[in-house]
């Protein structure tokens, strides 16, 4: 999608083209860091859907990031190990040094895969684990 949309600014509410696509809320560099310092100062209310109906022009739209970030867990921790794995990797192919490292922790990982432990068998009797790579739940058999 190509589309030329005109974003409105998030501080002064003027419309701009966006030269970033998505995570520009800003017409300038000037209201993004205006909305930066003024949200530092003020406290703001969690749910104001109506701010951008109501509020005076001086007044930023609270952020609502913060909200999307809640409740990630388990997907949050997998990410964590995911980074520490990359960051490794990186690491290795500048310093082989630190190859064993890498080794040490793949095999702390299982590799790929996370058992689950506070989730039950399906009815197959396969285990639920947490897919690293793709950031998903899978059942995979465990042979005994
Ligand atoms: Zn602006």
């Amino acid at each position: 999608m190509e589309d030329t949309k005109f974003y409105t600014c998030a501080y002064c509410y003027k419309e701009f083209e966006p030269k970033r696509r998505r995570v520009q809320k800003y017409c300038s560099d000037t209201c993004r860091s205006k909305a930066y310092h003024s949200r530092k100062t003020k406290v703001q209310s969690p749910d104001s859907k109506s701010a951008e109906l109501t509020v005076p022009n001086d007044i930023p739209t609270p952020k609502r990031e913060n909200m999307s970030m809640a409740g990630v867990g388990n997907a949050a921790a997998g990410t964590l190990a995911a980074n520490a794995i990359k960051s490794l990797l990186t690491k290795e192919s500048n310093k082989p040094a630190t190859k064993g490292d890498l080794t040490q922790l793949l095999e702390k990982l299982n590799n790929r895969y996370h058992l689950v432990t506070n989730m039950q068998p399906n009815f197959r009797g396969e285990y639920p684990y947490y897919d690293l790579v793709d950031g998903v739940l899978v059942y995979l058999r465990v042979n005994s």
